[in-house]
């Protein structure tokens, strides 16, 4: 039992050699960092970027200790922003929170107002977990695709690493809305859980294997999710149909392109980039709102796996080697 303001949290301290060790440590409130709303979080969750951080690796923490978690979701405990006021539910993404600000692997976190988002009616923090940084991209990602004119009966979308965070909501978010939904995965025994997704077929990632050498292929896809990059990526866009539109969201598979411009010249393809970490707030809101009509909320739960505090580190080195399925959801408490 801890006193009102005292808080479990996971701290990352840094040695003298370098290696960044995890430790559960009791907090008070004045540890917490500057910011105008106090939240008492329910739930985290887990992307790469949180397994780097866990790992001290891509240099993406400025000072320790520190406290990582990119995503959080709880509720206002305290609050001088205008727009918050005690027991408003709120979620957080990206902002650097969990990188250069302290982030939600704790009970308790303090952050601008500004990067909060009221939860939707209909969504709670624990799904607003599962959902997290990886399903909020994707929806962002959807929405890139459809304001580009993909709609359904354009054609075939693939999505690739589709058994990761990203891949598994577009899979559902895109066959909710009705589109045929094509899914790349380098795990054959997933292709139960990606046709429950609403994926209507596997494409075996050893398709992408060879560079391909020509600037054009037969085209095959209206649309993409793309968070593999890399050659994957290289090899999808000369098989892009004319007009067709790629959301390039990650680099699972790396980051480099090696690639032509002839299908942009020749068949009008558009790549288009998505940013979940610094996307202006009133986009973040209007991809929560469309999270809670477009994602089935059976499919999200069929993503869950659930974790506490103490799971982190493990997971964290999991989620390096591609060895995390669907959505990690930490309860904090
Ligand atoms: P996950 O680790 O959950 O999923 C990535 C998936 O990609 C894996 O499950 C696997 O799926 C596939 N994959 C892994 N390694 C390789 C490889 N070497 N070659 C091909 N496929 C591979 O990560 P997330 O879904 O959370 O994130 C995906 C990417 O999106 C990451 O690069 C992440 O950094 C980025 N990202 C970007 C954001 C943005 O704002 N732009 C926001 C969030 C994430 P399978 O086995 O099914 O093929």
């Amino acid at each position: 039992m801890t006193a009102a303001n005292e808080f479990r949290a996971l701290v990352l301290t840094k040695g003298d050699d370098g290696t960044v060790t995890a430790a559960f440590e009791t907090l008070t409130d004045d540890a917490l960092p500057e910011g105008d709303v106090t939240v008492r979080v329910s739930h985290s969750t887990l992307n790469y970027k949180d397994g780097l951080v866990l790992n001290g690796l891509g240099g993406l923490v400025r000072t320790y200790p520190h406290v990582p978690g990119v995503d959080f979701a709880g509720t206002v405990e305290a609050s001088s922003h205008p727009d918050f006021k005690e027991g408003d539910a709120v979620v957080l993404t990206g902002w650097r929170v969990g990188e250069v600000h302290w982030g939600g692997y704790a009970q308790k976190a303090r952050v601008k107002g500004d990067w909060l988002v009221k939860l939707p009616p209909g969504l709670d923090a624990r799904r607003a977990m599962a959902v997290g940084t990886a399903g909020f991209t994707s929806m962002l990602a959807v929405i890139a695709l459809e304001k580009h004119g993909i709609t359904p009966d354009a054609g075939p979308v693939l999505v690739t690493g589709a058994t990761g965070g990203v891949g598994s909501v577009a899979v559902a978010i895109l066959a909710k809305l009705g589109y045929t939904v094509e899914a790349v995965t380098g795990k054959a025994e997933s292709e139960a859980y990606l046709k429950d997704l609403g994926a209507t077929t596997i494409v075996p990632r050893g398709e992408f294997a060879e560079p391909v050498t020509k600037p054009l292929l037969k085209e095959r896809w209206a649309g993409c999710v793309d968070a593999v990059g890399g050659q994957m990526l290289a090899n999808i866009l000369p098989q892009m149909k004319y007009r067709g539109a790629v959301a390039a969201v990650g680099l699972a598979g790396g980051n480099k392109l090696e690639t032509t411009v002839v299908p942009f010249l020749l068949r009008g393809v558009n790549l288009l980039g998505i940013d979940s970490v610094m996307c202006p707030k009133a986009e973040r809101e209007e991809a929560w709102t469309r999270l809670v009509t477009d994602l089935p909320l059976d499919k999200l739960d069929a993503m869950i796996h659930p974790a506490t505090l103490a799971d982190l580190p493990d997971l964290g080195k999991r989620i390096l080697k591609g060895a995390v399925t669907g959505r990690v959801v930490v309860d904090v408490n």
